[in-house]
């Protein structure tokens, strides 16, 4: 189906050059910019109300109306089925939870958590894995390759093990990937590199081995990847009976998920779907602030597609001769050269967005909360959580918007620092978090430790549990 409707674009709009969904690029020939996939959309082949997606949910059998993805291909069509690489990814879910909408001063009933977790390598990544791996495997280049803060490596390796494909090769920065993610790398089979450097190091030097290699790049900045993950926009609609939210609301690191949450509502809207789009906020860590100084602060805009590239040049040299590395306990977020600037800028400008940035105190203390509430994320995901309570304060979110946050990872990804969180060793809290300007455990739900002994066991749960 499909190939000759769907091609690659550059976002540049002083360039524009397009290309065949064959070509294997991750970037502009032309003048480096990112690329988009675009469509020349077959109406016919559309759907005429969203509703019309549930009828893959009596097909449960056939994998691709199964996948939380492919069950909405008919709006991500660049590939034809016989080429899908799925896994049974996107089996989440929508949830409301009243602890934390009163956490961050949301009225009852108002705030969603949309569970990423639940993904079959435990992150959101899983949603746009599955649809770069298509494109590779369209295009015959199964050897892939990625830089990853961790969530990437490990759904990366999930797909080739599952895939029967050559171990992938994955570049992370030493000491800077959560155990969880590194040990699902290692266990599924990647080539799993320890650059000396961080996440920015890795990226810079992942994106020139590809090139000498030919080995395909699974990174946000391949344009299919966003393509898969505008699905997690899909389901959140879907869940919700097909009503638009409030307030989207997202962890951003990279940016590729905003970058792809934009592009889905602009295209929902443009086919005449939606009948309008929701506010996006992007929330920063602190410690990894780019995108937040940049927009909120320096005033950077999308600018119809031309922003001011000189200014984020300086701000990089800034960060250069300040010697400012990313630094923050949400790993997966712990970027400070988002590839995908520029995307999210658009889709900034598509959800009239705004940023903001949160400390590491806030995402660990909204991450309790969220646990608490009977979900369980990773920090990065707290994140959102954390934004939510910013901006309600600010009064920017209103105590009655309809807000969903995406809970990018599963709490397992990262339990050094649920650990260090709730637990009694101080030393460890403070080379976990007090490193990083956490002060206490707001939210800490204690271990006991008591003696092998049943009196003393009983008069434990006695004063702890029975009071
Ligand atoms: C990758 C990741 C992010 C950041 O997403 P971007 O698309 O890079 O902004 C946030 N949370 C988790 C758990 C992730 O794995
Ligand atoms: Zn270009």
């Amino acid at each position: 189906m499909a190939e000759e409707i769907a091609y690659q674009r550059c976002i540049n709009p002083d360039c524009a050059a397009t290309y065949a969904v064959s070509e294997i690029l991750f970037g502009c020939a032309r003048c480096g910019d990112l690329l988009d996939v675009v469509y020349d959309w077959d109406r016919a082949a559309l759907p005429r109300r969203l509703e019309e997606f549930e009828a893959a949910w009596t097909r449960r059998h056939d994998p691709l109306a199964f996948s939380g993805v492919w069950r909405f291909r008919a709006l991500l069509p660049f590939v034809d089925p016989k080429h899908v690489v799925t896994i049974g990814e996107g089996q989440t879910l929508l949830r409301p939870s009243e602890r934390v909408a009163r956490y961050v001063g949301l009225k009852p009933g108002r705030l969603f958590l949309q569970y990423e977790g639940l993904n079959p390598s435990g992150s959101f990544k899983d949603n746009g894995m599955t649809a770069c791996l298509s494109h590779a495997n369209m295009v015959g280049a199964i050897r892939a390759a990625c830089a990853s803060t961790g969530n990437t490596s490990a759904s990366l390796a999930l797909f080739c093990a599952a895939a029967g494909w050559p171990s992938p090769i994955v570049f992370v920065g030493s000491g800077k990937i959560a155990y969880g993610k590194l040990s699902q790398a290692l266990e599924y089979g990647a080539l799993t590199l320890q650059i000396v450097g961080d996440f920015d190091d890795a990226m810079r030097q992942v994106q020139a081995a590809a090139k000498r290699l030919k080995l395909y790049l699974a990174n946000s900045l391949n344009p299919f990847r966003l393509e898969g993950q505008k699905a997690i926009m899909y389901r959140v609609l879907e869940a919700l009976r097909w009503e638009v939210p409030d307030w989207i609301v997202v962890p951003g690191g990279n940016l590729g998920n905003a970058s792809a949450f934009g592009k889905a509502w602009h295209e929902l809207r443009e086919l005449g779907l939606v009948d309008r789009v929701p506010r996006l906020a992007i929330i920063n860590a602190a410690g990894a602030n780019t995108l937040y100084a940049l927009y909120e602060q320096h005033g950077l805009r999308w600018n119809g597609g031309r922003p001011d590239m000189a200014l984020v040049q300086r701000y990089y040299e800034q960060l250069d001769r300040e010697r400012r590395r990313a630094n923050t306990v949400a790993s997966a977020i712990e970027i400070n050269r988002p590839v995908n600037l520029k995307k999210a800028l658009r889709a900034l400008d598509v959800c009239d967005g705004v940023v903001r940035e949160v400390t590491d105190q806030a995402i660990l203390d909204a991450k309790a909360q969220v646990g608490a509430g009977g979900l369980g994320c990773e920090p990065a995901s707290a994140a959102a959580v954390a934004g939510v309570k910013k901006l309600v304060s600010e009064q920017v979110i209103e105590p009655d918007d309809r807000v969903v946050c995406i809970l990018t990872g599963h709490l397992l990804k990262d339990p050094i620092a649920t650990v260090a969180y709730h637990g009694t060793d101080q030393k460890q809290f403070d080379a976990v978090l007090g490193k990083r300007g956490v002060r206490r455990a707001t939210f800490a739900n204690r271990p006991v430790v008591v003696a092998n002994d049943l009196d003393e066991i009983l008069r434990a749960i006695q004063l702890y549990a029975l009071r």
